[in-house]
């Protein structure tokens, strides 16, 4: 581990060994947290007809004072095909299609109605409470571009322009495992010396909000003979395979070996960067990525936020960009020699000013100090510290 990346270089190394997924139909309605592969289009006009703003009447422009016969209804779904003379009027509710030979409509607050004639008491402009066809969306406009990651926004968008089904990447398949003897699973009473593993259930749901479906979460013991079987297995299934623990340097540390042994090739094993150095990160000749996060619970997520999950991004072809933003710091921070921090920070604007606070000690495994962390501020590696006010990138979490 003597020459430890940058954390630049190494999600350059991850994205380098990303090759994306084929894309897949998707109903639009199980389209949240995918990523569409194509250009989506209007299908048609956006709103389809000229419809009605207000509850109302339709009428054609004309000054104050008119009385109007009402001689049919436009309601929602429900279009009339009676024809319009001056002096006759159409009532019409909100979203109903604008009847032919009315050009507005005037709102129901501005008239009188009586003995089945309506007082306009306003005067009506042409196009006055008429929502136009195609206000919103024009046929064959792009609407949504390849690469954009679906929202709940997204989707609506989606269904007004007319589509049922979208193309999307397909959802990386994920397995996650953690690795360790000492790990007992959630709610489990502990014994001496254990833990619960906490990473793998924060690793898959950090997976998961990008788009991924975990196919398994899991533990595996600390010897090569388990390690081995658990990558093997785990392989086979996978696009993406994250493991926490095992990948330093101690006597009860298999992973490294063990992905040799089943085929899974080193692209680089350590960063300049606290906390995570250990990060390992290698890929199988099918494409297959595997993620040796460091064991440590804050390094596990804070590994993944940097490298796994715009891995996961740009296997469904979206943009790898983590979220980054300016801001002031709001007490020094000291400096690490040879490392970059990425430093838990709770977020608050001051004055206008986005200022960062560290969430308290930043020990690798004080994972509560996670808890309220906005984001991380990153420290460059230095001598000195940096004092308060001093401008930092945070990434956003
Ligand atoms: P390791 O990287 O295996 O040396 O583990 C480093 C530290 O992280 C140790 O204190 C482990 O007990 C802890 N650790 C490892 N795996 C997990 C896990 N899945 N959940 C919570 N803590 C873990
Ligand atoms: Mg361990």
């Amino acid at each position: 581990m003597s020459d430890l990346l940058s954390i630049a270089q190494a999600r350059e190394r991850v994205l380098a060994a990303v090759r994306p997924l084929d894309a897949e139909p998707v109903a639009v309605a199980a389209g949240l947290d995918r990523v569409l592969a194509t250009d989506l289009r209007a299908a048609g006009d956006v709103p389809p007809f000229a419809n009605s703003a207000m509850d109302g009447f339709a009428v054609r422009a004309g000054a104050a004072g008119r009385r109007l016969r009402i001689v049919a209804e436009s309601r929602a779904g429900h279009p009339t095909s009676v024809p319009v003379d001056d002096g006759e009027a159409i009532r019409i509710s909100t979203g109903a299609a604008v009847p032919a030979g009315t050009e507005a409509v005037i709102r129901v607050e501005d008239t009188g109605e009586e003995d089945g004639k309506v007082e306009l008491l306003a005067a009506v402009r042409p196009g006055q409470n008429v929502r136009a066809a195609g206000d919103d969306l024009r046929a064959g406009a792009v609407v949504l571009r390849a690469g954009t990651p679906l929202g709940p926004v997204e989707l609506a968008v989606a269904v007004a322009a007319g589509a049922g089904e979208l193309t999307c990447a397909r959802r990386p398949r994920v397995v996650v495992l953690g690795t360790g003897d000492e790990l007992r699973e959630p709610g489990d009473p502990l014994g001496p010396g254990q833990i619960h593993n906490s990473n793998a259930v924060g690793l898959a749901a950090l997976a998961q909000r990008a788009g991924a479906e975990v196919l398994s979460v899991g533990r595996v013991a600390d010897t090569p003979a388990a390690t081995e079987a658990a990558l093997h297995e785990a392989l086979e299934v996978a696009d993406v395979l994250v493991v926490s623990g095992g990948v330093s340097v101690g006597p009860h540390d298999h992973v490294k070996p063990a992905l040799d042994a089943v085929g899974v090739s080193e692209r680089f094993w350590g960063v300049a960067l606290k906390p995570g150095k250990p990060t390992w990160f290698g890929s199988r000749r099918d494409g297959t990525l595997v993620f040796g996060l460091p064991g440590n619970p804050v390094s596990a997520l804070v590994t993944f936020g940097l490298f796994a999950l715009p891995a996961l991004r740009a296997l469904q072809d979206a943009d790898p960009a983590l979220d980054s933003f300016p801001a002031k710091l709001a007490e020094p921070v000291a400096q690490e020699a040879h490392r970059e921090q990425a430093v838990r920070v709770r977020l608050e604007r001051e004055r206008g000013e986005l200022r960062v606070t560290p969430t308290g000690p930043q020990g690798s495994h004080i994972l509560s100090s996670l808890l309220g962390a906005g984001g991380l501020a990153l420290i460059p590696a230095g001598a000195g510290e940096l004092a308060a006010g001093e401008e930092v990138q945070v990434l956003g979490l």
